[in-house]
Parts: C-alpha cells; sequence; structure tokens
C-alpha cells in the first residue's frame, strides 16, 4: 500500500459491537471524504454468535486477515450466555493480543465538555490521563493454565518478564513524552503496583526504575495500587500516565470510565511493535443491543487513536489532524447539547449521535 492508502480489518463482533462499528464506519468515511489519505476495509466475522453457529469463535483464516491488515478496527465480542465447556467465554481479542504481541494497552480517560462527571469537584472537568495496561502477561498469563487440585485449592501464576516490561515501560515514557508536548508541561509516569508485598511487583518496579534512569525529560513515580484506587477518586487530575499490571490495570480502566462518564465514553487501543488493534473498552452490552440506543463515541474515539496510531507510524501530519478533528467534533456535539446519549440520562441513539459528530466535522 502506498503511504496514504491503508488496509483495514474492521471485526464489529457481537451485541452493540454491530452498532457502533456501523456509526464508527461513517464518521471515519468522513474525515477520509476531508483529507487524502484512503482506508481500504475487510470486514471480518468472528464473536460468541459464530462460536454458538460454528463451534469456531474466530477462524484461522479470521486471524490471518486481522495480522495482515495495517491496523485493526474491533467492536465487541463475547455475551454471558455463550460460553466454553469449561464455563469460560470464547475471547478472540485476548487471542488477537496474546498472538500478535500487543502488549500495550492504552486506555485514556478524559472528561468530554457537556458529559456529567462522577466527582462534584470542579477539577474533575481537568480529568486527562492515561492509563496503559500491560496486556500480555501479569495474572493474565495464567489464563488458559490454571489448575484446582483436589477440589480444595485453586492457583493462578503471575507473571513478569524483563523484556515485556521494558517494552511497555518505554511506551509509557514516549507517550509522556508526546502527552507533553500538546499539554506543555513535563510529563509524568507513575508504576502502580503491589511492590511492597510481591516479588513479582518488585522486579516490575526495578525494572521500571532502570528504563526511567534513561529517561531526561519525563519524571518517573511509584504508586501502589490500593492508594491509586483512593487517589483516582481523591484527586484523578494529578495524573498524566499511569502504567499497570494486566489484571491491576483491567479494574483501574473500569474505574477511570466511570470518571468521565461510564463506559460508552472510553476508547482504548492494544498496541505492539508491529501491531495494532482499536476498540472500545465496554464489552457487547446484550442488555441494550439491538435496540439502537448504544453511545458510540468509545468506539468512534478509538477509530480516532487508530489515526493517531498510523499517524506516529507512518509519520503522517494529515492522520493526526483527522484524529483531532474527530475528538474536537464529540467535544462540540457533546458541549454545545447538540446531543446526549442514553447512558447520560439523554434521549439520542447511535445513529443519531454519528450524524452529530459528522455534521461537526463538516461544519467545525
Ligand atoms: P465485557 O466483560 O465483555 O467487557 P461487561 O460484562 O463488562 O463486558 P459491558 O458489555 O461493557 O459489560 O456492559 C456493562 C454495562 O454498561 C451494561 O449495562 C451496558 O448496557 C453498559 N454499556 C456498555 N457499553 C455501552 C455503550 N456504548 N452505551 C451505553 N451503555 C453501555
Amino acid at each position: 500500500m502506498s503511504s496514504n492508502s491503508f488496509q483495514l480489518a474492521v471485526m464489529p463482533g457481537d451485541g452493540i459491537g454491530q452498532e457502533v462499528m456501523e456509526a464508527a464506519v461513517a464518521v471515519l468515511d468522513a474525515v477520509e471524504a476531508r483529507h487524502d489519505f484512503s482506508f481500504s476495509k475487510s470486514y471480518v466475522s468472528g464473536g460468541s454468535r459464530q462460536y454458538k453457529e460454528t463451534g469456531v469463535a474466530m477462524t484461522e483464516d479470521a486471524f490471518e486477515a486481522a495480522e495482515k491488515a495495517d491496523a485493526i478496527l474491533f467492536g465487541a465480542m463475547g455475551l454471558p450466555d455463550i460460553r466454553h465447556p469449561d464455563g469460560t467465554e470464547p475471547a478472540p481479542q485476548l487471542d488477537l493480543r496474546f498472538r500478535m504481541g500487543l502488549y500495550a494497552g492504552l486506555r485514556p480517560i478524559r472528561a468530554i465538555p457537556g458529559v456529567p462527571l462522577a466527582l462534584a469537584s470542579p477539577r474533575a472537568r481537568e480529568i486527562d490521563f492515561a492509563l496503559v495496561r500491560e496486556s500480555t502477561e501479569g495474572l493474565f498469563a495464567s489464563r488458559g493454565k490454571g489448575t484446582v487440585e483436589d477440589d480444595t485449592v485453586a492457583k493462578d501464576t503471575m507473571v513478569i518478564t524483563r523484556g515485556v516490561t521494558e517494552r511497555v515501560s518505554r511506551f509509557s515514557f514516549d507517550l509522556a513524552k508526546r502527552r507533553s508536548e500538546r499539554r506543555n508541561r513535563k510529563g509524568v509516569v507513575t508504576l502502580v503496583d503491589k511492590s511492597n508485598a510481591f516479588l513479582s511487583f518488585a522486579f516490575m518496579r526495578k525494572v521500571f526504575f532502570e528504563v526511567a534512569g534513561r529517561q531526561a525529560d519525563v519524571e518517573a513515580r511509584q504508586h501502589s495500587i490500593d492508594a491509586m484506587a483512593l487517589d483516582l477518586i481523591r484527586k484523578p487530575w494529578e495524573f498524566d500516565v499511569l502504567l499497570t499490571e494486566n489484571m491491576f490495570g483491567d479494574i483501574l480502566s473500569d474505574l477511570g470510565a466511570g470518571l468521565v462518564g461510564g463506559m460508552g465514553f472510553a476508547p482504548s487501543a492494544d498496541i505492539g511493535d508491529e501491531h495494532a488493534l482499536f476498540q472500545p473498552c465496554h464489552g457487547s452490552a446484550p442488555d441494550i443491543a439491538g435496540k439502537g440506543i448504544a453511545n458510540p463515541v468509545a468506539m468512534i474515539l478509538s477509530a480516532a487513536m487508530m489515526l493517531d496510531w498510523l499517524a506516529v507510524r507512518h509519520g503522517s501530519s494529515r492522520l493526526s489532524e483527522a484524529a483531532e478533528e474527530i475528538e474536537t467534533a464529540i467535544d462540540a456535539a457533546f458541549g454545545a447539547g447538540a446531543v446526549k446519549s442514553f447512558d447520560i440520562g439523554g434521549q439520542d441513539g447511535t445513529s443519531a449521535i454519528a450524524r452529530a459528530v459528522i455534521e461537526k466535522i463538516k461544519n467545525p
């Protein structure tokens, strides 16, 4: 592909994944029409519904199509009633993370104008931090490998490696550097761990500070997970980049979403050295699927993160401008009260929100 033409694997998946993907693709089409880059999209099927119908949640061909693409846009996969015989849910998104080495789970948490916040403090409007969840090891290294002995003892093992910790630490410092240029202040990466109690976290902390020692212009700090649970309620506006082990990141990212309006406003990216997948933090939300009321903002912001990642990777300022256009359009649509989604007590459904965002892109 030429430098301004990109191949996207589009995986809508289950439940509201289908609905929010349709909205995000319409928004991408709108920015594509204003710039000289283009996307060729191949739709790739997969998910729990497919597992129920065919016995396979994601085929080998589908994995290969994802691996070949320049980027992957992912809706949501998984339905609570459809399970493997051992009780676990099919989760191709986790398989993709491990197969493609997507070690950095990036979850930006930002207060969007016009969206009600959980905290009463006026400073909550300043919330703008990025959580980096290590996504290929930690406690999740034990996924599918845990044991139950004699129906009396269950064990899952946490794994922290030097290689992945170094890479995800470097990723976090690079991210802080880029954010500091945009925010005009020194970047700070805070490692969130439990190094006072566990050897694995003490090792993670040691490797993190080794990497930090080679970073002149970003500050490195450490915070215990329990203290962070407190401080993300007391003063979340003080944080910049937070780096965590996989399981802690899983939990803190939902807490973060709760701070800024809920799952409908929380985008994410799973990034490796060669591949990246962009998906909302939320799941397939079967309770609201098929009603046209899902909030597509998390999916649309995930598509903007994809543009930003492609921009850095391919050195294209046009792509980063387009990412910014999408963010600005969402802020404008919600900030001006042009739309209010159902999850924050409004009456605007998935397609109404997509239309309002597209309108702001066309007429900024
Ligand atoms: P998973 O474990 O697959 O991530 P989950 O079980 O945590 O999923 P979600 O599917 O994310 O659950 O849904 C959690 C709640 O948030 C549900 O009540 C759902 O309706 C709501 N929700 C999730 N996403 C959205 C959205 N985009 N718009 C509105 N409500 C949403």
